[in-house]
């Protein structure tokens, strides 16, 4: 049963603007999210905290870098122990697509294909402006989502108990 209107935009105004940060910085891009969680950029004046103790303290993952076969699985232990409502910000372009080293053996095309994305970040890597606004665009949708729908675990990729294989 959809909620009425007030309820769901009291619930939603909650939920984007107390979002509790995990970063799972991979590589280069990372230093980028630290930097736009520093004064200069300051993402908390838009209801981000960042460096929740954990996972299952966090309402938002911030993928930054490059995601290999080998780490794929703990990306996706990780996010399954997020509790729900939980959002994806896929932060530059090796999280987005392998970046750079796309044709690399051991390198996964995009964590979208372990966990499911709610926002891609563009950017080799991204500037600080960047996340800021892609963040304010998973603000966006989380003033739009249909509360009742949110309630359960999310569909995402079947995969992923182990890495893909790929012949060498
Ligand atoms: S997208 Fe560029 S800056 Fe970011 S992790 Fe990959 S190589 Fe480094």
């Amino acid at each position: 049963m959809a909620l009425p209107d007030p309820i769901k935009f009291v619930l939603n105004w909650g939920r984007k603007y107390s979002l509790w940060v995990f970063n799972f910085g991979l590589a280069c891009c990372a230093i980028e999210f630290i930097a736009t969680s520093m004064s200069r950029h300051d993402f908390i004046r838009f209801g981000v905290i960042p460096f929740a103790n954990g996972p299952r303290q966090a309402d938002l993952m911030v993928v930054s870098g490059t995601v290999t076969d080998k780490m794929a699985p703990a990306v996706r232990r990780l996010y399954d122990q997020m509790p729900e409502p939980k959002y994806v910000i896929s932060f530059g372009s090796c999280a987005n697509s392998g970046g750079p080293y796309w044709d690399s053996y051991c390198v996964t095309k995009g964590v979208d294909q372990i966990i499911p994305v709610d926002v891609y970040v563009p950017g080799c890597p991204p500037r600080p402006e960047a996340l800021l606004q892609g963040i304010l665009r998973l603000q966006a949708k989380i003033a739009d989502e249909a509360v009742s729908l949110r309630g359960g675990a999310r569909p995402g990729p079947a995969a992923l108990t182990a890495p893909p294989v790929r012949p060498r």
